[in-house]
């Protein structure tokens, strides 16, 4: 659908929000005007459905935007003209910088994990402002998958509220955590990368520190400085996504710098975060363990001793999709070079039916032996918490 197809529905949507107030209230720009992730979003066009545009945290995020334009649809989950689009990946990145899209969130189960979560969470996002070529979240909207921000983040905190007292305090310590439950809130997106287009990332933090049963954890590739502000006290755990700096510069189209990432975490855990690492994922490619063994000796001697006594890891060997290979080959193909390793891998049928695409049994075994051997040669302080 073309959107200037669409002036009916666009111009009733915004007709509701100035007959209601001039669509933003007074204190919507939350945590103000300031220009939002500069280079990373430049926002021109907001896909609202009209309860996500009509809300509180709706106006919030259309306030912040004030030279967007609004575009009413029927669904966050079905925008043609957003999703799918595999073959155009030059638009999906002007896409990914200059569109969001408002949506209800209408599942609020939170799932098992035990992983690098106890659970998780039902997220406030879905989808995201960068754009790694290994990424599984556009899977389920299509390539060209920009932020949606749900804007019922109230129905999300409630439930993960009931959640968190229907189990009661955690009796048995867990690699998770020892003491408190732990919820990812992330699961499919960059939380601080939303946190640059509403308080959603703010409210959960903030929400968490009430549930001294509990921790939000959430991995970023993204150094947001604003939640330095949160005063988490302890209850977010942030895990920095690592990997040595060339794949990074290949893979993590759109992150801050792997070195930014590690300068941040000692003014992380300053601010009263608990700090992680996810070394992922592990791309096994001639000379990996070298740039790993060098990616280890750096966090030894740059990070603050109070970061190394906290700090925890888990080691993510890479999965890929038959699907995305594809698709990369055709804006990216040199970073298919690194991630498509036939010789390696073998292919997995995943539950929604995406072939997936893993190192072989044993080449995994030995990949995450050898990383974690690696972990203890250059960086014992740093507990595994698990490898998979
Ligand atoms: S930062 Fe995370 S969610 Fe965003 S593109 Fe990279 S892997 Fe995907």
């Amino acid at each position: 659908m073309d959107p200037d197809t669409e002036p009916d529905a666009l111009f009733g949507l915004a007709e509701l929000l100035d007959d209601d107030g001039g669509g933003a209230p007074a204190d919507a720009a939350g945590a103000g005007a300031r220009p939002a992730g500069a280079g990373l979003l430049d926002v021109r066009e907001i896909h609202a459905e009209p309860a996500a545009a009509l809300s509180p945290r709706g106006r919030q995020v259309i306030a912040r935007f004030p030279g967007a334009r609004l575009i009413e649809v029927g669904s966050h989950w079905n925008i043609p003209q957003l999703h799918g689009n595999e073959g155009n990946a030059e638009r999906w990145v002007r896409v990914k910088r200059q569109t969001l899209v408002l949506g209800v969130r209408k599942s609020l189960t939170v799932r098992p994990n035990g992983r690098s979560a106890d659970w998780i969470a039902p997220g406030a996002s879905n989808g995201c402002a960068m754009s790694c070529a290994y990424c599984y979240v556009p899977r389920r909207k299509g390539y060209a998958n920009p932020i949606t921000v749900f804007t019922n983040i109230g129905d999300i905190t409630g439930a993960l509220e009931r959640h968190i007292a229907s189990l009661g305090p955690k009796e048995e310590p867990n690699q998770c955590d020892p003491r408190r439950w732990v919820y990812d809130i992330g699961e499919n997106g960059d939380c601080s990368v939303d946190a640059l287009i509403s308080d959603n990332t703010a409210d959960l933090v903030r929400a968490f520190r009430a549930w001294p049963t509990a921790m939000a954890s959430f991995a970023t590739k993204y150094v947001n400085r604003d939640l330095l502000d949160l005063d988490p006290r302890g209850s977010a755990r942030v895990r920095f996504s690592l990997m040595p700096p060339g794949d990074s510069r290949l893979l993590d189209v759109r992150t801050s710098p792997v070195a930014e990432r590690i300068a941040a975490a000692g003014d992380f855990l300053e601010a009263g975060y608990e700090v992680h690492f996810n070394l992922s994922p592990v791309v096994l490619r001639p000379g990996w363990e070298a740039d790993w063994a060098e990616l280890l000796r750096r966090l030894d001697d740059e990070l603050p001793p109070a970061v190394k006594a906290q700090a925890a890891a888990e080691v993510i060997m890479l999965t890929h999709n038959r699907e995305l290979h594809e698709v990369n080959l055709r804006w990216h193909p040199k970073a298919e070079d690194a991630l498509w390793r036939p010789d390696l891998q073998q292919a997995k049928r995943s539950e929604n039916g995406a072939l997936n695409v893993r190192y072989r049994n044993e080449v995994k075994r030995a990949g995450v032996e050898r990383l974690t051997e690696l972990v203890a040669e250059h960086a014992p302080w740093l507990r595994v918490r698990y490898a998979f």
